[in-house]
């Protein structure tokens, strides 16, 4: 028997020429191992989400270390893909540049198309066959999101049991309708390749602790599939999710503009009625609007930013099934 080795390699997906003659590269980084399945991270389809990179750079570092230690226990291979986005990264823009389109309403893409269709298209191209893929987003700069998988109906049956292994909090079903077909995930889905939707956080931020969390159920999942050997020791997943749809989703809007200061923590139990916080004026005293939880639930969306509109979503709140009946 040949000793097992991880080859650790970094390649461009797509290399685009820019107007400048510099380089465009979509970068990733792949861990190859033995004859096992393939996975994919995706992060950094939108250039102010920066939570999927912290996750990419932990799963890189717990690689390199797999491969100083243990290079049997990559049983497959691995590729991370930490910015599909890069001109939106490097200038802080959650749309690519210039073309001012979100890269995740461009897919699958096309290899003739603009840049932004090329890129779609490389990354379909790349990921198709994936044993699985998952993308990781940040919510943007408004909201705190807690850690959680979006998953359409559609592909319900074969996703749940796979984001119930993701170490997350909650697991968000979409009804068909309200699905975008132009996602990286969709394209994926619908061809076979099952792609999981991950948001977490807040925009242009990163919370170590979430990117912890998913880190975790990530390594699961990968030992799961069978990317990792069976005997890598993995710690006890400790996050199990709620569920959520649209018949126990709340939204809460803004009554009236203003700042909108909270009173209660992210991801606390909430009862009916509950001050959830108020909107003040800059400008005088007193109260314009109290926040109230309509339910009893969890708050698992906070607004992060203090200005509103009338109008502004300043949190949601999940009502518990059970208790409610
Ligand atoms: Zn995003």
């Amino acid at each position: 028997m040949p000793e097992s080795t991880i080859a650790i390699s970094t390649s461009c997906i797509l290399s685009l020429e820019m107007p400048y003659s510099e380089q465009l590269c979509i970068r990733r980084t792949v861990y190859r191992g033995g004859d096992g399945p393939r996975a994919a991270i995706v992060a950094g389809i939108h250039g102010d989400e920066l939570e999927g990179l912290y996750v990419c750079h932990l799963l890189a570092d717990w690689l390199e270390q797999m491969a100083r230690e243990n290079p049997a226990g990559l049983a497959g291979t691995v590729e991370l893909y930490p910015a599909m986005n890069p001109l939106g990264l490097d200038t802080l823009t959650r749309a690519i540049p210039v073309f001012d389109t979100d890269l995740n309403r461009n897919f699958p893409g096309s290899p003739n198309g603009d840049l932004p269709k090329r890129i779609a298209h490389a990354a379909i191209e790349n990921l198709s066959g994936a044993a699985l893929v998952v993308d990781i987003h940040a919510s943007n700069i408004y909201l705190r999101e807690i850690p959680q998988v979006r998953i359409n109906t559609d592909f319900a049956d074969s996703l749940v049991p796979l984001a119930q292994r993701l170490n997350l909090d909650l697991i968000w079903l979409h009804g068909a309708m309200t699905v975008l077909e132009a996602t990286v995930a969709h394209s994926l889905n619908s061809v076979g390749t099952p792609c999981l939707v991950v948001e977490m956080g807040v925009g242009m931020r990163i919370t170590p602790d979430y990117c912890r969390q998913v880190m975790s159920g990530i390594l699961t999942l990968w030992k799961d599939l069978g990317v990792l050997a069976p005997d890598v020791e993995l710690p006890p997943l400790n996050h199990l999710p709620l569920i959520a749809d649209d018949s126990n989703v709340h939204y809460l809007n803004a009554p009236t503009s203003g700042l909108f200061v909270p009173v209660i923590e992210h991801w606390t139990d909430v009862r009916k009625g509950q001050l959830l916080g108020n909107i003040v004026s800059p400008l005088q005293g007193g109260i314009l609007a109290e926040v109230r939880s309509p339910v009893d639930g969890i708050l698992f969306t906070l607004r992060e930013y203090p200005l509103v509109y009338e109008g502004s979503l300043m949190a949601r709140v999940m009502a518990r099934k059970g208790r409610l009946a």
